[in-house]
């Protein structure tokens, strides 16, 4: 087993789009145990390739008092609702967002012994699936912020991580671009002022990042 290094925000890996995974081999087995380790030793609850550095699609999730689940080549079929909940990020520390997630649902898979999966999830479960999700499509859970008013410091920020401005932007190839790919270019091309943030004791402390 091994602790994989978490990769931060804004390195644009975190961008980038991930790769079906064809071959579920030895090599993505270890490569997935690695993952959850590395999920739990650094206290989250969920975790995509793309966050220790890898552009495939495998995710892995553990929600208090479940099994923890292995996800390759995982997808939404359906949404359900929606809610605003905070959230927070391995690759965003020290910070909390209250975004838009649906109240539930279904999502299919592949595990390990190469069986598809079909899923229904609620709450926690399914927030941190479609959170996940977005990182297979280079998308960050501040994108669905509404405002930077919506992000906040949990006051946990490590004294050594230094916080500027950070302007994103993310290109995405028109020449085979979905419908959604243009929907999301529009959703994240913007600008977060980080330094402008303000600490907000009102607010909740996220208690999982994902
Ligand atoms: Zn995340």
């Amino acid at each position: 087993m091994t602790i994989l290094p978490i990769r931060l925000f804004p390195d644009p890996i975190l961008r980038k789009k991930s790769k079906e995974i064809d071959n579920i081999d030895l090599e993505i087995l270890e490569f997935s145990n690695n993952m959850l380790e590395t999920m739990q030793y650094a206290k989250g609850i969920g975790l995509a390739a793309p966050q220790v550095g890898r552009l495939v699609r495998l995710i892995t999730i553990q929600v208090p008092e479940c099994e923890p689940l292995i996800m390759f080549n995982p997808y939404v079929n359906k949404k359900l609702g929606k809610r605003m909940i905070p959230e927070g990020c391995l690759s965003v520390p020290g910070f909390t967002g209250i975004v838009e997630r649906s109240i539930s649902i279904s999502a299919t898979y592949i595990d390990k012994n190469k069986g598809k999966i079909q899923l229904s999830a609620t709450e926690l479960l399914s927030q941190a699936i479609e959170h996940e999700i977005d990182h297979l499509n280079g998308i960050m859970y501040l994108d669905h912020l509404e405002s930077h008013e919506k992000l906040h410091k949990t006051g946990i920020t490590p004294d050594d991580i230094h916080w500027h401005d950070v302007a994103y932007k993310v290109s995405i190839n028109k020449d085979n671009a979905t419908k959604m790919d243009l929907e999301t270019e529009g959703i994240i091309e913007r600008k977060i002022e980080l330094s402008k943030i303000k600490s907000d004791g009102s607010i909740e402390e996220a208690s999982f990042d994902v």
